[in-house]
């Protein structure tokens, strides 16, 4: 288990990150999907078979401590992969669950939905926010690269049987021909929606590929079409939808000294790339430009252009 963040999110406020997978060495990931649009890039294992990892006391100390000093709005499970294939979920979500009422997210691509003890780790958060990118078989094999033998139509049935509050999120991009967002795609997405809906209210979080991943190719959609997008689909559902933008957390004052700045900041754009302002957002410290400009000089970090905003990622190459 690792602790990252507390970062900045679109969707829950300042959230700090807990990795309940972390890819082995040399690898950006582990994870049952290899989409398109992966923040993470495509250097990972994939894998359909969930584990039980175990976790040191001191890593919950640890925890204990940063959910003192920085007071997030959510607790979330994400990170460097897909966080059901441990299968000790539930049980840290009870620990976690004894330290705070802080309400406690998880991310999930749903593949694991069709097994009890994964189902019954999830209904132990407060929300889950299940992955629905499309709902065509053929689409989701190209755009999400899952696992051998996941069906999309599975995952979709099986996340009308989770117990807790649950969201949807779906990511819409383009991919040379290859788009989630055409009228043909968001007609199969909203009779998705539906279906779950009838059957287990849900929110819908809509997004777009705006971080840089390491194929080119891939384009987010425009914030006129992603606002005409969710219109519509609250229009025909009568669902909420909210929808990705610029938005600004409230900032994390903590005080923090140089070491543990450079290792939290590492911590931080090795799961997700960030531009200058996320983390300035986060940490609130004025040593944030040098830091960057040294960690890029050193190799540890790089800087990737996606549109008009520069992100920076960590090297999985380089041991910093
Ligand atoms: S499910 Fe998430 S971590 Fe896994 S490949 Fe897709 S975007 Fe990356």
């Amino acid at each position: 288990m690792k602790i990252y963040g507390p970062v900045p999110s679109w969707r829950l406020g300042n959230s700090l990150g807990i990795d309940l997978v972390d890819a082995p060495m040399g690898c950006s990931k582990l994870c049952s999907f290899d989409c398109l649009y992966c923040q993470l890039g495509h250097k990972g294992i994939k894998t359909g078979r969930p584990l039980h990892y175990r976790d040191r006391e001191d890593e919950f100390d640890l925890l204990e401590q940063k959910i003192d000093l920085s007071k997030p709005d959510y607790i979330t499970f994400s990170g460097q992969g897909e966080p059901t294939l441990n299968l000790n979920l539930g049980e840290v979500a009870d620990r976690i669950k004894e330290m705070t009422d802080i309400p406690l997210a998880i991310l999930t691509n749903g593949s694991f939905l069709d097994r009890a003890d994964v189902r019954r780790g999830l209904d132990r958060c407060d929300l889950v926010i299940a992955k629905l990118d499309t709902a065509d078989e053929a689409c989701f094999q190209r755009i999400n690269q899952p696992y051998s033998g996941m069906k999309i139509h599975s995952i979709i049935r099986k996340m009308m049987k989770l117990r807790t509050d649950v969201a949807i999120q779906t990511l819409l991009f383009s991919y040379g021909r290859i788009t989630n967002a055409d009228k043909n795609a968001v007609d199969k997405l909203i009779s998705a929606y539906r279906k779950i809906n009838e059957n287990k209210p849900i929110r819908i979080f809509l997004g777009t590929a705006y971080r840089p991943t390491d194929l080119m190719q891939v384009r987010g959609i425009s914030d006129l079409t992603i606002e005409k997008i969710a219109d519509r689909i609250n229009n025909e559902t009568g669902i909420e939808v909210i929808y990705y933008k610029i938005n600004r957390p409230k900032p994390v004052a903590q005080e923090i000294n140089a070491k543990e700045l450079k290792k939290e900041v590492l911590k931080l754009i090795e799961r997700r790339p960030c531009t200058m302002e996320d983390i300035n957002t986060r940490f609130q410290n004025p040593g944030i430009p040098e830091l960057l400009h040294e960690l890029v000089e050193k190799g540890c970090a790089a800087k990737k252009r996606k549109e008009d905003r520069v992100f920076y990622t960590k090297r999985d190459d380089k041991k910093c």
